[in-house]
């Protein structure tokens, strides 16, 4: 990808690799605060390689474009970037610090039906009504939200709902997530899913398309050793972390994709702020002064967290055994 980029330092027996994330939202700007993303990573590497000899360590530093959509540490790890990683480290912007956050794993779908037009007035008896599909669908997956677990997620929006109101609409389109933490039960409920999705054209006589992009991103697996050692590290500037049930709500990203590989990291850190990710007031809060500050103090954190498992390696061990042991 023209936008990513791989720096590399040092040539220790133990590979640290830091992920900056730097795109932004459709209209909203850095609503995700991944200014903050970049800036964090690039500054615990660059903390890190003032705190150690180039043979302890090696420093690699990911630029990861398009978290938001598209998935582009996927497209990075087909092409090898997680070779011979021992830890990859990261740190989010937020509401609040939170070490080990509910990150979904996610898989869209894109659907179509092809019904027949008519005259909705004259002749609406000769026409088959790709919105009615679509219509059933939608409901279909409502009513199913209320039979998944509690740590899964469906939802859609309709992106092509007909022309005009007296043709029977012939096409229609539609995009969907199927979210869940446990990634046997996303491929169970993308199933169900899609069985909505067949109740529409079967009722309907439409036609349905559909397909599952090739951007899907895994559950986020949190290394419990490598975000105590993070969390320590973070608490030392006063930073205060709240715990939560793993089964709270949360969004999805591709650095999950990347914690399936090696022991990772993903905690959450607030800016001092009130506003949710995803928002105006959001964006406004990740370009204020108090974030740069709560920026620093990760930043700090994560070389730290590095500094931590160059001199300690029994922590790498351990960190490798929780991920072996899956
Ligand atoms: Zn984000």
């Amino acid at each position: 990808m023209e936008t990513a980029f791989r720096a590399e330092w040092g040539s220790g027996p133990l590979t640290v690799a830091y992920f900056c994330e730097y795109d932004a939202l459709p209209e909203i700007g850095h609503a995700c605060g991944h200014n903050l993303i970049a800036t964090c990573a690039a500054g615990g590497a660059i903390g890190l390689k003032a705190a150690a000899e180039p043979d302890q360590v090696r420093i690699v530093v990911f630029g990861s474009p398009a978290e938001e959509s598209g998935s582009g540490k996927v497209r990075m790890i087909d092409e090898g970037c997680l070779e011979g990683v021992d830890v990859a480290l990261m740190a989010h912007p937020s509401l609040l610090d939170i070490d080990t956050p509910a990150m979904y794993g996610v898989s869209r779908l894109d659907v179509e039906y092809s019904g027949r037009a008519a005259h909705a007035s004259a002749s609406p008896e000769a026409g088959i009504n790709a919105l009615d599909a679509l219509v059933i669908a939608y409901q279909a997956t409502a009513q199913l939200r209320q039979h998944i677990r509690r740590d899964a997620r469906i939802h859609g929006i309709i992106t092509d709902g007909g022309a005009a109101p007296n043709v029977v609409p012939d096409h229609t389109a539609g995009k969907f997530y199927v979210r869940a933490l446990d990634p046997g039960y996303l491929e169970d409920l993308k199933v169900r899913v899609l069985k909505c999705f067949e109740a529409g054209a079967l009722a309907t006589g439409a036609t349905l398309s559909y397909s599952w992009a090739d951007d899907a991103c895994d559950p986020v697996r949190h290394n419990r050793v490598l975000a105590g050692v993070y969390r320590n590290n973070a608490e030392r500037f006063g930073r205060v972390f709240i715990d939560r049930a793993r089964d709270v709500s949360g969004g999805s990203t591709d650095m999950g994709n990347v914690s399936q590989l090696v022991p990772s990291i993903h905690p959450m850190f607030g800016m001092g702020g009130k506003a949710m990710n995803h928002t105006h007031g959001f964006t406004a809060e990740a370009a204020a002064p108090a974030a740069q500050e709560s920026m620093l103090q990760v930043a700090q954190a994560l070389a730290m967290t590095g500094v931590d498992l160059i001199h300690r390696p029994e922590l790498v061990e351990q960190a490798v055994e929780e991920f072996r042991a899956g």
